[in-house]
């Protein structure tokens, strides 16, 4: 099983230490990012021991490492760790550490790992980025301070010089930043935001369902008020507060079963909500499309019969999402519409599609982007009905770019 400890780490970077530097010197300089006057640099016996992951540590180092400020150790490790390391096997060392870290099973996803900006084994997983003296400091102290460094023999025996160029494959995938910018860091936050803890709380209005405390979600510095996923049964969960998760733990069979079916009426109550709102759109379409049957033909352009998918159709990644999230939703409701209107002699359809298609090349003689296209048809189809429902305008012209009366299919 592979293990993260200071054993590990250690024999990761003597596997890519430049050939001038032993290893006992390398070992013994990491020792002195903490504990400037515990030298053993000269020491072969005593770095042997803890390279091989026979010994642990000495007291010195571990209560040193205790109180050392991680920024101090980084800035060491800048000063004289790096350029003990081979600059071509700097992506090497992080992808065998990452990998070690991934599969150590005694640490969990939320453990602090790299000390020094505070990364959990988690987002050291998700991420391809990283400050090399950071990383390696930040680590070094984690494993200092947290892992006994004694009977890792076996461990240390897996990092083998095989094992390490394993991973020149994914070299490419490894970059090095200078700095970790807030903005990453808190995009990195966002992304780890608990969706399920989203959905629940859309539900209850953002709300603890028991006793109505208005919830955040979860971030880092912020213990109190935040949403809590319960699960009361193999299929229900509910989002609580923290007060009320614990009270749940001892509630009777009745008080939970009385919160599950709570639960069962605020889901009806959102799909209620999203069909009503669905219901006015539909409306809305319907009244853009009464109106667009003013809009003269003077094109006579076959129309395609085989409708393409959306995929192939647009190269723009937002657009795409957009155009499909319309389809999904109201390709039904427009496609009614537009059926009932021809029922009832108000729209001619394939003059409408003629339209819609006249206009698309019009602007794409133009040279414009697809989404400056797509715009300028909602636009075009807003002002020529009244500038009244531009929302519908969008799922119209989606709905056409769906029936491919727009947008040439990009040939793969
Ligand atoms: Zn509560």
């Amino acid at each position: 099983m592979k293990k993260l400890c200071f054993g590990t780490l250690a024999t990761i970077l003597k596997n890519c230490k430049t050939k001038s530097i032993t290893q006992k010197w390398l070992c013994g300089t990491l020792l002195l990012s903490v504990a400037s006057t515990y030298d053993v640099r000269s020491d072969d016996g005593t770095t042997s021991d803890l390279v091989k992951g026979k010994k642990n540590l000495s007291r010195i180092v571990t209560d040193a490492a205790l109180s050392a400020d991680p920024q101090d150790v980084s800035e060491f490790f800048k000063q004289n760790i790096l350029q003990m390391l081979d600059s071509n096997k700097r992506s090497l060392i992080v992808l065998a550490l990452k990998d070690i870290i991934a599969s150590d099973n005694a640490i969990e996803p939320d453990t602090i790992i790299e000390k020094v900006n505070g990364m959990t084994k988690e987002t050291i997983s998700s991420r391809d980025a990283f400050v090399l003296e950071d990383f390696l400091a930040g680590i070094f102290l984690y494993t200092v301070q947290n892992v006994e460094n004694r009977n890792c023999e076996d461990s240390v025996k897996e990092v083998t010089d095989e094992y390490i160029q394993s991973f020149n494959d994914e070299k490419d995938k490894i970059s090095f930043i200078s700095t970790y910018s807030n903005f990453s860091y808190e995009t990195a936050n966002e992304i780890s935001i608990n969706t399920r803890a989203l959905v629940l709380l859309t539900e209850t209005g953002g709300k603890c369902q028991k006793c109505s405390r208005v919830l955040g979600i979860k971030k880092e510095g912020n213990d109190v008020n935040y949403a809590k996923i319960v699960r009361l049964s193999e299929t229900d969960e509910v989002v609580l507060c923290v007060d009320c998760e614990r009270e749940i733990q001892n509630a009777s069979l009745e008080e939970k079963i009385a919160l599950i079916s709570e639960k069962h009426d605020l889901e009806t109550l959102v799909v209620a909500r999203e069909a009503t709102s669905r219901y006015t759109i539909e409306k809305q379409i319907e009244q853009v499309l009464r109106e667009v049957d003013l809009m003269d033909v003077t094109d006579g352009t076959q129309l395609k019969i085989q409708p393409v998918k959306v995929e192939k159709k647009i190269v723009e990644k937002r657009l795409k999402e957009r155009v499909l999230f319309d389809v999904r939703r109201l390709y039904q409701g427009v496609n009614d519409a537009l059926d009932r209107l021809a029922g009832e002699n108000k729209l001619n359809v394939d003059k409408f599609a003629k339209n819609v298609k006249r206009m698309y090349e019009d602007a794409n003689e133009s040279q414009l982007s697809q989404s400056a296209i797509y715009n300028l048809l909602v636009e075009t189809l807003f002002e020529k009905t009244g500038r009244k429902y531009r929302e519908a305008c969008e799922i119209i012209i989606s709905y056409f770019v769906q029936r491919c009366e727009v947008f040439d299919e990009i040939t793969k």
